[in-house]
């Protein structure tokens, strides 16, 4: 009877052992990393054997996509470009070229509600400073003209972008982390990584089976506005594609009881004032989703959801 129980106990320490090691092999590799990168922090997890080298990959292109874009660095392509005088051809990476071509589609699909071109106005408000204040009338009306008057030409053959106006300026801030996102997803396919997930400041975009879920799916809680991070209104429910906030808690100053936010509308040059705090954008392409989303909440509800329809993405306003 002793001997039949120590082979009873030693038969239960195999099988423990064994399901706990085949638990650990079965589990899917994940390689994981954050960066502070487009003034946010930045999370790649890829879920492969050897992810690590993809992993790193992403964020060199993360981070030279940054410096490209970077309003407030000198040497960055869109610095290049709003200092150039109108007419002057200036020599921009195939990025910005794609970033531009696209942001310009948005302008036209949204009758104007997305504009990079904003810059001259967006950068009036110094939401990059600790202690900002609004911008007067007058200086609203005065930077608006460079706006509204503003042309853009961009030659994909020759890489160039130039512009109509001397103050013409182009601000990404709505754009290149969306473009980012699509880059990553790329990266990690053509490294061979079976399933990513990619949050670049809540522009998430996903493909592959998640391997933390029953049914494979990529489960996206949506940020409920002005709660501690983490507080979800909903969640969105995907296999691959990009979720993409453009909400007024993002970024927003308090001057004398009144709150301003950095989503501008380009017809009036001041925050777009709507009933709702953000708006998100489920779409195929996180570039696409990113411009939408702040195209959309400058539009509105029922304009808004009627271009989110057209360009295939759902949309959700809280
Ligand atoms: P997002 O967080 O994607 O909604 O983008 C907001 C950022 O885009 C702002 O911080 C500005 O840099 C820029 N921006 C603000 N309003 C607009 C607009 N109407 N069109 C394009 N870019 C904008
Ligand atoms: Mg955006």
């Amino acid at each position: 009877m002793k001997k039949l129980k120590t082979i009873f106990l030693i038969l239960l320490i195999f099988t423990l052992i064994f399901g706990l090691a085949y638990r650990a092999f079965d589990r899917v590799p994940k390689s994981e990393s954050t960066e502070f990168l487009f003034d946010t922090y930045c999370t790649v997890a890829a879920y492969s054997k050897d992810a690590d080298a993809a992993v790193s990959a992403v964020f060199d292109e993360l981070s030279r996509l940054h410096s490209l874009t970077n309003f407030f660095d000198e040497s960055s392509d869109v610095s290049k470009i709003n200092r150039a005088k109108h007419g002057e051809k200036v020599k921009v990476d195939p990025c910005v070229i794609n970033i531009i071509s696209k942001a310009q589609e948005i302008k036209l699909a949204s009758d104007g509600a997305f504009d990079i071109s904003i810059a001259p106005v967006s950068m009036l408000w110094k939401f990059d400073e600790n202690t900002p204040t609004p911008p007067t009338d007058e200086q609203i009306s005065q930077s608006l003209l460079s706006v509204k008057n503003s042309g853009l030409m961009v030659d994909a053959d020759e890489m160039t972008v130039s512009k109509t106006l001397d103050a013409s300026m182009i601000d990404l801030g709505g754009a290149a982390k969306g473009y980012a996102g699509d880059v990553a997803l790329k990266i990690l396919r053509e490294y061979g990584v079976e399933a990513a997930i990619v949050d670049l400041g809540g522009n998430i975009s996903c493909y592959g089976k998640n391997p933390n879920s029953k049914d494979g799916k990529w489960r996206i809680g949506l940020q409920k506005p002005f709660a501690p991070t983490g507080e979800y209104s909903n969640t969105v429910q995907l296999t691959e594609g990009a979720v993409v906030t453009s909400g007024t808690y993002q970024r927003y100053f308090e001057h004398e009881g009144e709150v301003y936010h950095h989503i501008i509308d380009p017809k009036t040059g001041r925050p777009a004032r709507q009933s709702y705090q953000s708006v998100t954008i489920v779409a195929e392409s996180s570039m696409e989703a990113d411009c939408l989303a702040t195209a959309v909440y400058v539009l509105g509800t029922e304009r808004g959801e009627a271009l989110a329809r057209s360009r295939g993405a759902k949309v959700y306003f809280k």
